[in-house]
């Protein structure tokens, strides 16, 4: 078997595996990815990449796969799933190391979210094997039921900014329901991948339950969305690649889709809010992972009475706080790179137009170091409405920070963009968070700090940020269908 090995936190040295794992095995495929470091810039290796092929080949595999998944025993779907988060737990140090080096995350953020997140979906998800139930339904003439049924074999398309998590949080609800799943992850960071994979064979899951096969998107993604055999097709990206993944489904079999894509998120900051805690969320929810989350809270509207005080506060809490750019398996750095030259050069673009679009900088807008691909946290204020800053995902540490007046101009501002993931709220009024929440196109808000993940409670968006929600209950909805029996009784003879 080959393998490819790294360097990981305190010099440990980590190997994985480089082939596509199809049917519980590594196997080498023609064409292969550079994995590349984007903290230096430098090649960490190859992996083999799926092809059109090799997507058939895990296609098989799934198949065989799903014939003795969905008669396994809800309780042994429990215990495997139970088991991987165990491994995941153990074998933490090797995986946030993977994702440091090839997507950039710090390993920190990787320790304190990435990996615990993951156990928890694996287990509250692990919890519902046995649960997820149909109806008794009376009717005329006789009664019926209703059973929620798996899907079958099913795809996961991931990006690159929190693999792992991600990842789990397709596959955990995915086969508590009884599917089986081929995850493609992203060219950019596969590597977390591999590791999972050995992961998934030590915990023992039937062969064709798990594939994983990285690959490129318009390769290995592509040939997944337009497969005849394909059920259902999970998708976490950009919104443009959300679209060719809908028309793929559209013009194959109809496979589901459910998409979690861009974000553009407001936080709005009210004047009766406590105003040091809305300066520290606001401030996280921009720069955690460098802004590379599309959960981001990249539009901040203040209310014009505290405007000028909050501005000021917000830069001098950016000059006093020393942010350490470095290697992020480093536990003293606390900003890592941008994943990848291509979406660096994206990032210092978006931030030329900002100085360009009548807004003024209020701090950040230089590219830091000649290696790697560093940014600095950036803040543009009084950002005008019909700015391109305020209006695309950036997807980089890049906050947007305008004055509203009212209630409703804060509304109406924040629920002014194409995207609907997320957003957060400031105040102490209860009416008013009540009032603004209900009021806000998102399918996620916070309320007095940002994001808060929890295995529990649904993510996911609305308009042009997809449809479809990872974690939760309602999660299940869209990893099963139902079928309907209906009983005819017939009276009793006299
Ligand atoms: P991307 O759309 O470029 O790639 C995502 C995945 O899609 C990758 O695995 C890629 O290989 C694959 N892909 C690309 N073209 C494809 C095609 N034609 N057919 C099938 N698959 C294809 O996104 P990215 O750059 O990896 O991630 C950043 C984007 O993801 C941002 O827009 C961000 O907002 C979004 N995102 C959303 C969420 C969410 O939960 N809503 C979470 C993280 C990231």
């Amino acid at each position: 078997m080959s393998i490819l090995a790294v360097t990981g936190v305190a010099g440990r040295q980590i190997e994985v595996p480089t082939g596509l794992f199809i049917h519980n095995a590594f196997i080498p495929a023609t064409n292969s990815l550079t994995v590349e470091n984007p903290t230096t810039g430098e090649t960490l290796g190859k992996i083999s990449a799926a092809g059109p092929e090799d997507v058939d080949k895990a296609v098989s595999s799934a198949i065989l796969g799903y014939e003795m998944w969905r008669d396994t025993a809800a309780s042994t779907r429990s215990k495997l799933l139970f088991r991987l988060a165990e491994l995941i737990e153990r074998d933490a140090e090797e995986l946030a190391s993977l994702e440091a080096v090839d997507a950039g995350l710090l390993y920190n953020d990787s320790m304190q979210m990435s990996i615990p997140q993951s156990a928890a979906t694996l287990r509250y998800y692990a919890g519902w094997t046995d649960k997820i139930d149909g109806k008794t339904l009376e009717m005329d003439g006789g009664v019926a039921f209703t059973y929620r049924e798996p899907l079958g074999v099913c795809a996961a398309i991931v990006p690159w900014n929190t693999p792992l998590m991600i990842t789990i949080w397709k596959l955990a609800p995915a086969l508590a329901a009884g599917n089986v799943l081929i995850i493609k992850p992203s060219e950019m960071s596969p590597l977390y991948a591999q590791k999972l994979a050995t992961l998934i064979r030590e915990a023992q899951f039937p062969a064709g339950v798990v594939n994983i096969i990285p690959g490129d998107g318009t390769s290995a993604g592509r040939a997944l969305s337009e497969h005849m055999l394909v059920r259902k097709i999970t998708f976490t990206g950009s919104t443009a690649t959300g679209r060719q993944i809908l028309k793929a489904a559209a013009a194959t079999n109809l496979k589901r889709v459910s998409l979690e894509l861009g974000g553009k998120g407001p936080s709005i900051v009210f004047e009766d809010c406590d105003l040091e805690n809305a300066l520290l969320w606001t401030r996280i929810g921009i720069t955690t992972h460098n802004g590379q989350i599309c959960a981001a809270g990249s539009r901040i509207y203040v209310q014009k009475s505290i405007y000028d005080e909050f501005l000021r506060r917000y830069k001098d809490i950016a000059a006093n706080s020393p942010v350490v750019f470095g290697d992020p398996l480093d536990p003293n750095t606390t900003k890592g790179p941008i994943v990848s030259r291509t979406q660096h050069e994206k990032v210092l673009a978006y931030i030329e137009q900002g100085r360009q679009c009548g807004s003024r900088l209020l701090f950040g807008g230089e590219r830091v170091g000649k290696k790697g691909y560093f940014v600095q946290d950036t803040a543009f204020v009084d950002v005008p409405e019909d700015a391109t800053i305020l209006r695309e995902e950036i997807f980089g540490p890049v906050a947007c920070i305008v004055p509203f007046n009212t209630e409703d101009d804060a509304i109406r501002m924040a629920n002014d963009s194409i995207y609907g993931l997320s957003a957060a709220v400031f105040s102490n009024d209860v009416n008013r968070t009540h009032r603004v929440t209900r009021a806000l196109d998102a399918g996620h808000v916070t309320v007095n700090a940002w994001a808060m993940l929890s295995s529990n409670v649904p993510f996911g968006g609305v308009k042009e940020s997809g449809f479809g929600r990872d974690m939760g209950e309602d999660a299940l909805e869209s990893w099963t269908s139902v079928k309907a029996v209906k009983y005819a009784i017939a009276p009793a003879k006299l």
